[in-house]
């Protein structure tokens, strides 16, 4: 069994559908999982609904609007007899209208699962919909009837025992070799729906292969593999044909995008391979992930992770940084859900970097002021380079401010005016 995973920006259009099509039937003699995303970005669209909807706002009904009329158009395009889909669709927003107008809950994170889990929801019923037209021995996996988490909403934490049995049945039925699934979303035990965090297809992706033993894991992508920069940004960039799992995992660790960074873990467990490859040239062969005996060359890889904001907390007793004042610092932060990218400590100020969200950042600066003097600067940009040359290291840090440097033998890191 190969698992493919196809994100947003792969089913974001009729021709996307198609093209994930064709290159199922180019794989016609494996047997397939495929893990799909929301379509688009129908998880932004829906997390709008998702805010007008518990701040109770007038503006709800034109934001799910938005929804509705973006998967019409792909469905407009893909079929020519509607009522076969129809069917299932309106089943889908019926739910979630049911959903919205009831009165929301007082947690935010619960009612962001049940409605954002949607978009995923939807694009795998255009999907499966749409190959099962051409091959009926496709079958549709609602994924949280057998990927269960805790009730951590937002960021559920998957109970791998409990999944792994209730998978089993699920993606072994006799006549289907293929199943279409959601990636993002689970369960709990008590059939909530819960969510993976944001980007989380990948891991669904990793998680079904770690459960059902498969032999590989695909990620098709609109980028031809796992580049050494960003190609939407550098022109030099090229291909990585190969990564061992910890190479992967820090690249990821440090903000590269290609994949999500828990995807690594439930593969490297069970040295299940990884293929990052391009929906738009499926033949060429894309980079791999795997464990390798031998030690790989690699050339300088960077990433630039833009937005950041840099911290700097002052005990204002003058008390030293350490065990019982970072727990404080970590408590704080994880209330907020937020995730730290770099840290450096001394004996009495602790520096950090997070990504910026204006949202809630001055909520959190008020609460670190309790006990400590906050410095901050919000237009920072964080530069990753790992196998580092003093060439590339003149090339992207140059004349640029760097507030914080750290460097090893493998990663050089610099925080730098943006
Ligand atoms: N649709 C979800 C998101 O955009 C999950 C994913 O794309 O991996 O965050
Ligand atoms: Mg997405």
């Amino acid at each position: 069994m190969k698992i493919f995973k196809f994100g947003g920006a792969s089913v974001k259009s009729a021709d996307g559908v198609r093209n994930l099509q064709k290159i199922v039937k180019d794989n016609h003699n494996e047997k397939l999982v495929i893990v799909v995303s929301a379509m688009g970005k129908m998880t932004n669209a829906l997390e709008k609904v998702t805010n007008s909807f518990f701040e109770r706002k007038a503006d709800m009904t034109a934001n799910l609007q938005t929804v509705i009329n973006f998967h019409k158009e792909i469905i407009d395009a893909l079929f020519e007899d509607k009522t076969i889909i129809d069917n299932r669709l309106t089943k889908l927003y019926d739910d979630l209208n049911e959903i919205l107008q009831q009165k929301p809950s007082l947690s935010y994170d619960y009612e962001y699962d049940r409605i954002v889990s949607f978009g995923e929801l939807i694009s795998t019923s255009i999907v499966a919909t749409y190959l099962q037209q051409e091959n009926p021995a496709i079958q549709f996996v609602d994924i949280r009837a057998g990927l269960k988490t805790d009730d951590n909403y937002r960021e559920g934490n998957v109970d791998m025992k409990l999944s792994e049995q209730l998978c089993a049945p699920l993606f072994s039925q006799p006549d289907k070799n293929i199943f279409i699934t959601q990636g993002f979303i689970a369960g709990t035990i008590t059939n909530q729906t819960t969510t993976l965090g944001r980007e989380g297809s990948d891991y669904t992706a990793a998680i079904l292969a770690n459960l059902l033993h498969a032999e590989s894991v695909t990620i098709w992508k609109d980028v031809p593999g796992v580049m050494t920069a960003d190609p939407k940004r550098y022109k030099e960039v090229q291909i990585i044909p190969k990564l061992s799992y910890k190479e992967a995992i820090e690249l990821s660790y440090c903000g590269a995008s290609v994949i999500h960074p828990k995807t690594v873990k439930p593969l490297q467990n069970k040295k299940i391979p990884l293929f990052v490859k391009s929906f738009l040239e499926p033949e060429k062969a894309g980079s791999v992930i795997n464990e390798y005996s031998y030690k790989l060359d690699l050339p300088p890889i960077y990433i630039n992770k833009n937005n950041q904001v840099l911290l700097t907390l002052t005990p204002r007793d003058f008390s030293f940084i350490a065990e019982e004042k970072l727990s404080k610092i970590f408590g704080v932060l994880a209330s907020y859900r937020l995730k730290v990218s770099l840290m450096q400590t001394s004996a009495i100020s602790f520096s950090f970097c997070m990504d910026y969200n204006a949202m809630n950042f001055q909520q959190l600066v008020q609460e670190f002021k309790n006990d400590f003097e906050v410095l901050y600067n919000t237009d920072v940009e964080l530069i990753t380079i790992r196998h580092h040359t003093k060439e590339i290291i003149e090339k992207l840090v140059g004349e640029k401010t760097v507030f914080v440097e750290q460097r090893n033998r493998l990663t050089a890191r610099f925080v730098v005016s943006e």
